[in-house]
């Protein structure tokens, strides 16, 4: 996988530009504000189809514009393709378009698992210490990337979540619509906590037997991390590969306390409650970890997803938003390191971190200009 341009119009602080890659190390420089993690949040539009910092398409679009117009050329699969995203604010009343290849996509969804990227931001450094929301999108992220069965469901799944999360809320409202039809919704919501619980639980084994690795040795600790795949609806990890395990189980739970799903007005038990434990030599890093060793396993569960979708195919495009300034001189040497000979997308507003190897693009204002190697500018000027 390789990003070979990016080409943007109208899009966040960008009027037009045409940012061109290398195969190894490129690095957006410039001061803050300037539109150097926008360029990265574009790219990995297309690997996730949604902006990772949230925002809604219309935000995407630069003030004043009605349409933000996208265009990503990169190589896979052994051949070069290119995506197209067309972005309007709801407001607009028109919807996005996606092109692949210049077959336009009636789903988003189609799209992804193309284009596959690896994405590390500063957030990412708290995947230990936050709460479990932030693992599963960690799951999420990684295993939509690789298995379109894995996306169709998760989002059938939310949707029903929340359908079958309104009718607990109305229940006493409206006891006999309850009635009917509660039974339904518990009944689709096991079918796919069947497809995605065992796709998850397989997902952290081969994090584990990935990251364990990394983990010695980025930190040469004896201590061995340990992940584990926590379902929330009281079923032993192990039985969870078997889908039908998870669908009696989430089915009985569900059947089973209605009244107290009612009193609460929110579904108590699935893969919505999901948490990956991660334990140093049997303690919880969460609770005991230190700040340093916390971060070396979050780092660590990062380049084990690089790993994993390599494993599965093909080396993704890694994108680093800022992270290097945040990392101490032993962890930025491993991480700079480790991804010798693959695609690196960074940003940083220091122009000395950058290795002397390094495609530089500098950042302003929402231009973007390469430096030749004499202009490239100096960590020690001569
Ligand atoms: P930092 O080093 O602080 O992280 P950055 O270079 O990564 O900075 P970006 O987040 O890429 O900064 O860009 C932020 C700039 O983009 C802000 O000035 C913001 O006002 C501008 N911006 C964001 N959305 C839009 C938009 N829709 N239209 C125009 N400008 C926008
Ligand atoms: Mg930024």
């Amino acid at each position: 996988m390789l990003v070979r341009t990016i080409s943007l119009q109208d899009y966040r602080n960008v009027e037009q530009a045409e940012v061109h890659f290398t195969d190894g190390v490129n690095l957006l420089v410039g001061d803050n504000a300037q539109g150097k993690t926008n360029l990265l949040e574009g790219i990995y539009l297309f690997a996730l189809g949604k902006s990772f910092r949230g925002a809604k398409d219309g935000e995407l679009v630069r003030f004043g514009a009605d349409l933000a117009s996208l265009r990503l050329d990169f190589a896979a699969g052994g051949r070069e393709q290119s995506a197209v995203m067309r972005l309007t604010s709801a407001a607009s009343g028109r919807r996005r378009a996606i092109e692949l290849n210049r077959v336009r996509l009636t789903r988003t969804s189609e799209l992804i698992g193309n284009f596959r990227a690896v994405l590390f931001c500063p957030e990412h450094l708290s995947l230990i210490k936050e709460g479990p929301a932030v693992r599963r999108a960690y799951l999420d992220i990684a295993i939509s990337q690789l298995r379109p069965v894995y996306l169709r469901a998760l989002q059938r799944y939310n949707v029903i979540l929340r359908e079958r999360n309104k009718l607990l809320k109305v229940a006493d409202a409206e006891p006999r619509l309850f009635r009917d039809t509660i039974e339904l919704w518990s009944a689709q919501l096991a079918e796919q906590a069947a497809v995605i619980a065992p796709a998850r639980l397989g997902y952290i084994e081969a994090v584990q037997k990935t990251a364990a690795v990394i983990f010695a040795d980025m930190t040469g600790e004896r201590e061995i991390p340990d992940f584990t795949y926590t379902p929330g609806f009281h079923l032993d990890a192990d039985r969870c590969a078997d889908p039908d395990a998870v669908r009696a189980q989430v089915l009985r739970l569900l059947s089973s306390n209605l009244e107290r799903e009612k009193a609460a007005g929110s579904t108590l038990w699935g893969v919505h409650k999901d948490d990956v434990s991660i334990n140093l030599n049997g303690r919880s890093a969460r609770l005991y970890g230190s700040q340093g060793q916390q971060r070396s396993l979050a780092l660590c569960m990062k380049l084990a997803e690089g790993e994993i979708c390599a494993a599965a195919g093909e080396m993704p495009v890694f994108l680093f938003d800022d992270v290097l300034s945040e990392l101490d001189s032993a962890r930025r040497a491993y991480l700079t390191r480790s991804l010798t000979g693959r695609q690196v997308i960074m940003t940083t507003c220091e122009r000395e971190v950058f290795p002397d190897e390094a495609n530089v693009i500098g950042v302003e204002r929402g231009v973007y200009r390469g430096f030749t190697a004499s202009a490239k500018p100096k960590q020690n000027p001569t």
